[in-house]
């Protein structure tokens, strides 16, 4: 059994007999890890679902999913080529055709109610999985994912008897097939946000996973096939780009839903052009948390911390950069330095983890590149001494104060642990800054003013805009973005009707 009792660091004292500062909030308390024990019942190899059924690719191919956290191999995933996505295609037609798409919205409610119940009762073991596979920390695969996911599946259940009034004036109806493809840092968020609008509303599924992160979309299919789904009605096809080119570009679907780099949906949008496909894209942001010098500070700084350190950073609608009132800087600044030398970086899978790995080596090294460009451009880092295990893929919490907005790591996407703070006199200043952009995803505004907080949700050009609270999710209220964040949303009756057509 660990123990519970905390242990004395190691460290010297500073020669006046008083802890060194570092050691206030550094590492003076030690905790005895707390892995977590749910086995989260892995197989060695999983293939394609395709039609109901677990499938080997045509083609015979595999590929590795390791844990990042480790370096070491967890599974072999199934390569699907264009063949797989063709059986996927035909077979989602087919149930569409047959079944799901004739079905009475009550009926499908209850396939879908019961996937969610069934998720929750494999909660644990899809937590421990997801951790494996991607890197985040048990506390918020546990915590956070894993209940998300199966809200999502709940709500959607909930409206699948009463489409009727998801547009006053409209009958509904599904579209047909839907091509989806997602990324790797929410692998059964995502996969949730795409298919239980789709499934409540009639349509059937072909869906790609994130190269990285398949395990626990394939792991789902083993509960939809509990939940005795008709065959076809959800495929999923794994693989790298190639695969989700060959999805998204297939005859068959007649919506492309799309999650991922803003780069990769300009692909997509370019070789869908002049087709009468519809499309939603959910794409990348660079979101603004700013902060007016009067806002509770404290509850604040846990809101920045939370804003862009929650899952590594590797959050859409991070609050990558940090707008701050000028005469608070200097001391917001140092509340956030205390509060990341008490941060906990390392293996995901221990209960007091706060910042776990990375999700991959090349995104790791797209981390280190754009710290070093701040450095290079001049802007003041800051990272705690904090240790990171020898293997895997780490990387430390990391401010930058003095940026401009010229400097990279205030225009481009990080998608790592990393915060770029830049100030502001006026609130036109601070709507300007935060506004210029290419993308428009989320942002965030602290002030005790409402007057302030109904500005500004006005003028800044967001999907979403937080006051007061950051990265809070609901399955009800719709999300998505402007600009080059994309368009369309997912989530509460806005989400729905992007499955729709209105009659
Ligand atoms: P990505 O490189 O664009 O990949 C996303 C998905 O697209 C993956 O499944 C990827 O497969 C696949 N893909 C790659 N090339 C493709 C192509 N040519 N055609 C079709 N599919 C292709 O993005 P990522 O690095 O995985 O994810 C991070 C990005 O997602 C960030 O920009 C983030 O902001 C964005 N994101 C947005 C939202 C939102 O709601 N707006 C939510 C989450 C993430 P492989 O994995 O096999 O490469
Ligand atoms: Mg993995």
């Amino acid at each position: 059994m660990p123990s519970l009792a905390a242990k004395k660091s190691t460290r010297t004292p500073a020669r006046s007999g008083r802890p060194a500062p570092e050691l206030i909030f550094g590492d003076l308390w030690e905790f005895d890890p707390a892995p977590e024990t749910a086995d989260p019942k892995l197989k060695s190899r999983y293939d394609l679902f395709i039609d109901g059924q677990f499938v080997a690719p045509k083609s015979g191919r595999y590929f590795d999913t390791i844990n990042p956290a480790n370096e070491r191999k967890l599974a072999e995933i199934a390569l699907a080529g264009r063949d797989d996505v063709d059986a996927a295609y035909q077979a989602a037609q087919r149930a569409f055709d047959t079944t799901w798409g004739r079905m009475p919205g009550r009926e499908r409610a209850k396939y879908i109610f019961r996937i969610a119940r069934l998720l929750q009762d494999r909660a644990r073991e899809f937590a421990v999985a997801e951790t494996l596979d991607g890197g985040k920390p048990i506390k918020e695969s546990r915590d956070f994912d894993v209940p998300m996911t199966a809200a999502h599946f709940f709500y959607h259940a909930g409206w699948a008897d009463k489409l009727e009034y998801v547009a006053p004036g409209h009958r509904v109806a599904p579209l047909g097939v839907v091509g989806q493809v997602i990324p790797w840092n929410f692998p059964l968020l995502m996969l949730a946000w795409k298919i239980a609008p789709a499934l409540a509303m009639g349509n059937t599924v072909v869906l790609k996973p994130a190269e990285t992160t398949s395990i626990t979309a394939l792991k789902l299919a083993e509960i939809l096939q509990d939940a005795e789904l008709p065959p076809g009605v959800v495929n999923f096809v794994s693989g790298a780009g190639e695969t989700g080119a060959a999805v998204m570009s297939h005859p068959t679907p007649v919506k492309i839903a799309f999650t991922g780099s803003t780069e990769v949906g300009k692909i997509i949008m370019r070789s869908l052009a002049g087709t009468e496909k519809k499309m939603t894209m959910e794409l990348g942001g660079k979101a603004a948390n700013v902060v007016f010098d009067d806002a509770p500070i404290d509850q604040a700084v846990e809101g920045i911390v939370n804003g862009i350190f929650f899952n590594q950073g590797h959050v859409c609608c991070a609050g990558s950069r940090l707008l701050v009132h000028e005469p608070i800087a200097d001391l917001v600044l140092a509340k956030l330095k205390n509060r990341l030398k008490v941060l906990r970086v390392g293996d995901p899978m221990d209960k007091n983890t706060d910042i776990g790995a990375i999700n991959s080596k090349p995104q790791l090294q797209k981390i280190q590149e754009l710290v070093e460009s701040g450095v290079k451009d001049g802007a003041e880092m800051f990272q705690p001494a904090c240790r990171l295990p020898s293997k895997g893929y780490y990387f430390r919490p990391t401010i930058f104060s003095g940026v401009t907005m010229s400097h990279r790591i205030a225009r481009e996407e990080i998608f790592g642990p990393v915060l770029s703070m830049l100030t502001f006199r006026t609130v036109d200043e601070a709507i300007e800054k935060a506004n210029n952009t290419a993308y428009g995803l989320s942002a965030g505004v602290w002030t005790d003013k409402g007057s302030r907080i109904l500005k500004m949700s006005t003028e800044l050009k967001a999907g979403v805009v937080w006051a007061n609270t950051y990265n809070k999710f609901d399955p009800t209220s719709p999300f998505g973005g402007y600009k080059e964040s994309g368009f369309g949303r997912e989530g509460g009756r806005q989400g729905l009707l992007d499955y729709a057509k209105l009659i």
